[in-house]
């Protein structure tokens, strides 16, 4: 198994790790609903996409109806 030569300081640690971070997403404006959106996705508010809606959404969950249990 490979062994590390030499111990990496919390400096050198520190100086690798600077140029990790994740970088935000590109979001763009759905032109149906205006919520933003990934680029080349369908709107997970509208569910529409190129204009057009391609996933159904459902209108309103009645978290209270008695005939759904
Ligand atoms: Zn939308």
């Amino acid at each position: 198994m490979a062994v590390p030569q030499n111990r990496v300081t919390r400096s050198k640690r520190n100086m690798r790790r600077a140029h990790d971070a994740l970088v935000a997403g590109n979001p763009a404006e759905c032109p149906n609903c205006g919520e933003l959106k990934r680029p080349h996705h369908v709107c997970g508010a509208c569910g529409h996409y190129d204009s057009r809606e391609v996933v159904a959404q459902a209108n309103e969950i009645d978290l209270d109806d008695e005939d759904a249990a």
